[in-house]
């Protein structure tokens, strides 16, 4: 048996850091045009380090957390709960910080550092530490509302003929079956699913029985974040699978959606569970029940992105992801190399802990707050 010294962080860092979308992206909840999110650092006192994302909306219209909120958060409660403590498993990291509830974006990225840095230390990929069994990954490509259906039929146009192996298309009343319609007959064959984040109702059950005859992947989240009682009774209704995205916060609610039989296939993202381990114990569990899972994303940057492959190499993740390329967001990313995704195919990062290279200066140069924590504050 390997034992390994335990850990103990003595400072943390953390950069507020906003980048512009190539491409603003709108959603039945939210429009963006940039994205801002926190970056966390740990370190220790020998110098070791290890670096995460809070993928937080700078907004709380996909969930509760704001940019603001997870600043808080991990300014004043999850990093001086981390600080000077000794730990040796993510299991005991978690645990440091058990004590607070919810806020498991702000959670997510204190934790995906912690995993960075162990896996800095033994010389490990997170997807060996995970148990990752593929090296490449399949990815699919996740479309705004666009403002008219030309805009988004040259969008769709593009992916397919980058080689994305399935698209995604955001849909709200009003831009639903007019979009799918198009896209559908004019790709027939395309592997396509829609995502509504909860813009729908049960009134609407007729007309989202419309959506039945487009032979989609999934449905993804048609009711509201915090309901799992009516998606069943929706999912009875549909020949579509339902797939959870908002309603899931962690393993506990997976195991509830399932049994009522709420969804077909699962969502996992990441920050929306609260970190890797969370998402390793919801693909364990669908893996157990033969339930598809695929990889949700959050507009990561580079470093998020990587988590986010490193999770999909596990074997229960058998649909395509939303983990474009870096370039289907981000001018310049923040790490050198960027994700790239060739013929559809994303490389799972093989370096040790995210396996990234972050680019100090462009940290620097889209970073909006900055602020240390160390033993200094207890
Ligand atoms: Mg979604």
């Amino acid at each position: 048996m390997i034992v390994f010294e335990p850990m103990k962080i003595e400072r943390i860092e953390l950069h507020r850091v906003q980048l512009p979308l190539v491409r603003p992206f709108r959603t039945s909840s939210a429009y963006r045009t940039h994205i801002e999110h926190i970056l966390v650092r740990l370190m220790d006192a020998d110098g070791a380090e290890g670096w995460g994302e809070i993928a937080t909306a700078v907004d709380p219209f996909y969930n509760s957390e704001t940019t603001e909120t997870a600043w808080h958060m991990a300014h004043d409660f999850l990093g001086p709960m981390v600080v000077g403590q000794v730990w040796e498993t993510i299991g005991e990291f978690r645990n440091l910080y058990g004590r607070v509830k919810g806020n498991r974006f702000a959670k997510s990225g204190m934790e995906m550092a912690a995993w960075d840095f162990i896996g800095r230390k033994r010389g490990q990929s997170l997807s060996k530490m995970l148990g990752g069994t593929r090296t490449e990954l399949e990815v699919g490509v996740s479309l705004g509302i666009e403002a008219d259906l030309g805009a988004l039929l040259f969008e769709v146009e593009k992916y397919v003929a980058e080689g994305y192996r399935r698209v995604k298309l955001k849909i709200a009343p009003g831009w639903d079956l007019v979009p799918v319609t198009a896209v559908r007959s004019k790709f027939p064959d395309l592997p396509l699913q829609v995502d509504a984040n909860s813009a729908y109702s049960l009134a609407d059950v007729d007309h989202l029985q419309r959506l039945d005859e487009f032979q989609l992947l999934l449905i993804e989240q048609p009711l509201a974040d915090d309901d799992i009682v009516d998606h069943a009774w929706l999912q009875q209704r549909l020949r579509t699978p339902i797939c959870l995205d908002e309603s899931l916060h962690h393993v506990g609610d997976v195991r509830k959606a399932l049994e009522m039989q709420s969804c077909r296939v699962v969502n996992i993202k990441v920050s929306r569970v609260g970190g890797i381990l969370e998402s390793k114990a919801v693909h364990d569990y669908c893996l157990g029940r033969q339930i598809p899972v695929w990889c949700g994303g959050m507009h990561e940057f580079g470093l998020g992105r990587a988590a986010n492959l490193a999770i999909a190499s596990l074997e229960g993740f058998v649909l395509p992801g939303d983990t474009s390329g870096s370039d289907k967001y981000w001018k310049q990313d923040l790490i050198d190399p960027p994700v790239r995704v060739s013929h559809g195919l994303a490389q799972v990062p093989v370096g040790p802990g995210l396996g990234v290279n972050l680019r100090m200066d462009r940290i620097e140069a889209g970073r909006r707050g900055f602020a240390v924590i160390d033993g200094r504050q207890k």
